[in-house]
């Protein structure tokens, strides 16, 4: 029969009752102790009269009792659909709907969402506090047993929402079978009962999950951090003696510029993770030299449609890459009119994986926009990402196609500026977009984050630009930022870059 992660746990609590399983600041929980707590969570849900395939929405920060909540929904073969309590009232409002979700789970970080309650939804808030029902108070009683559920693998796991970068966040459903591979996956990282995660991105990102259910599924503990906060982060770490991790680059970023940081024992580590967002290749290179254990990026999308991975340590030469295509998986290249390209060319990334999206949920005519079926029939799903492989077969990432520029009919890549902006001493952090221009269409326009103490002015750095660049990636104009807009997960928000320039200029 398919092996499900909930059981797993089970296993694990009758060989290891007393290993922890689940940690945050202000608990640790045994795998005994997470057993019993899902089967409380599971045997609630069945109380209420949820079936298998019934949906209940989670919107808190990460800690143990969500984490715990996660894996006993699943062993009732509920769906959760997690949302970030970061998201605006409409959004929210539109997941919840989207989701079908009659039960919500949240704690304080929820409350301004719900300043009134949810009328015709049942809320539980998960840090007790004194309003509405408190978690501890709607859980079933100590010992007791859920009704067994045999979950199938094409049967839904969960519905993440993609991050928004580009638009209205997307639900995307993930079938028990789809986390599977992701687990399978995981026996290639060297998880164990003696892994110690650290994870402090959060919970509704499917960043997190690809590292969080595996870390569960082989036994070992997952020390969650509900803030990321570098200093915090690398304490936690040496102190924890953490094996496995997941770090978007901007977190990364920030870990490296710690004054500090070498003085940290880091020694237990065996896997760094990454994803996200672009990963720049000096970053990387630091992070390898500097941090022991290995550092492997994923790109790939919540979708699932195939994933590329990098072995950073093991290969220094393909730094600026985001590695090939993973074993299993195929990727292609695209043009505008959906011919596929050859070998060399440069265009639209689709994927294939075998635990893709079936589509979006509740929306056909985006799901068709992002298919793509190559001339024997095979679907693959459309990245929006624009890439080229190199003659190794590493996929080397340039832009997402709506932040591509056009200035006077040439295709102007932003990553290409950003690279160049970025040898410059003064520059720290860099985004380029570009701006409606009356004579070329677009125009690129820089966002620079300055170094503390350097003096270089917007008219210096931008002419050092251009001197180095070809005629149509010439500069426009150049904006200092004391830090630039980025979402929950580290990704930059050129969207609002771009508002932003319009609302100054118009
Ligand atoms: P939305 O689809 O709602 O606009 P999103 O695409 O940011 O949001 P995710 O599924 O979380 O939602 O992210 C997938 C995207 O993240 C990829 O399409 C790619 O643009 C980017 N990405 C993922 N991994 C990497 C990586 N290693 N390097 C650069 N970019 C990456
Ligand atoms: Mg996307």
């Amino acid at each position: 029969p398919f092996t499900v992660i909930a059981d797993l746990v089970r296993e694990h609590a009758r060989q290891r009752p007393e290993h922890p399983a689940l940690a945050d600041n202000a608990q640790t929980l045994s795998y005994a102790a997470l057993n019993s707590l899902m089967d409380r969570v599971a045997a609630a849900l069945q109380r209420e009269g949820l079936q298998p395939g019934d949906a209940i929405a989670i919107c808190a920060a990460s800690s143990v009792r969500y984490a715990a909540l996660y894996l006993g929904a699943l062993r009732a073969g509920v769906v959760v659909a997690p949302i970030a309590p970061s998201v605006t009232r409409d959004n929210f409002d539109a997941m919840l709907r989207d989701a079908g979700a009659q039960w919500l789970f949240v704690d304080r970080h929820a409350a301004e969402l719900i300043p009134d309650g949810l009328p015709g939804s049942r809320v539980i808030w998960l840090d007790d506090k004194l309003r509405g029902t408190p978690f501890a108070a709607w859980l079933a009683p100590d010992g007791s047993r859920p009704a067994p559920v045999e979950v199938q693998p094409e049967w839904p796991f969960n519905i993440i929402y993609s991050s928004g970068t580009t638009g209205t966040p997307k639900g995307i459903v993930q079938s028990h079978g789809m986390r599977w591979a992701h687990v399978r996956r995981g026996l290639s990282y060297g998880y164990s009962p003696e892994s110690r995660t650290l994870l402090s991105t959060p919970l509704y990102s499917n960043t997190t999950l690809v590292v969080f259910f595996p870390t569960i599924a082989f036994g070992g503990c997952v020390r969650l951090m509900a803030k990321f906060d570098a200093a915090r982060y690398a304490a936690i770490a040496a102190e924890q003696r953490t094996t496995h991790t997941m770090l978007v680059p901007v977190q990364y970023q920030r870990l490296m510029a710690l004054p500090n940081f070498d003085s940290f024992d880091l020694s237990a580590f065996q896997v760094k993770f990454c994803t996200s967002a672009p990963f720049h290749a000096a970053l990387k290179a630091d992070v390898v030299k500097r941090w022991p254990g290995g550092l492997v990026e994923f790109y790939g999308m919540t979708e699932g449609g195939g994933t590329c991975i990098l072995n950073a340590h093991e290969h220094p030469d393909k730094l600026h890459t985001v590695g090939q295509c993973a074993s299993g998986h195929d990727m292609r290249l695209i043009d505008e009119a959906g011919q596929e390209l050859p070998e060399g060319a440069t265009g639209e990334v689709v994927g294939h994986s075998p635990g893709m999206m079936t589509g979006y949920h509740g929306r056909p005519d985006q799901t068709r926009e992002a298919e793509w079926f190559d001339a024997s029939g095979k679907r693959f799903i459309r990245t929006g990402d624009v890439g080229r492989f190199d003659t190794d077969g590493f996929l080397v990432l340039m832009d997402r196609r709506k932040d591509m520029i056009i200035s006077g009919g040439f295709n102007v890549y932003p990553s290409d500026l950003e690279a160049l902006l970025r040898q410059h001493p003064a520059v720290v952090d860099v985004a380029v977009v570009g701006v409606p221009s009356e004579q070329w269409g677009e125009t690129p326009v820089a966002f620079v984050v300055r170094a503390a103490d350097a003096a270089a002015s917007e008219a210096e750095l931008t002419g050092w630009h251009n001197e180095r660049s070809g005629k149509t990636q010439r500069l426009s104009g150049l904006v200092f930022m004391d830090e630039l807009p980025r979402s929950a997960i580290g990704k930059v928000l050129k969207r609002e870059l771009r508002d932003q320039f319009a609302a100054q200029n118009a």
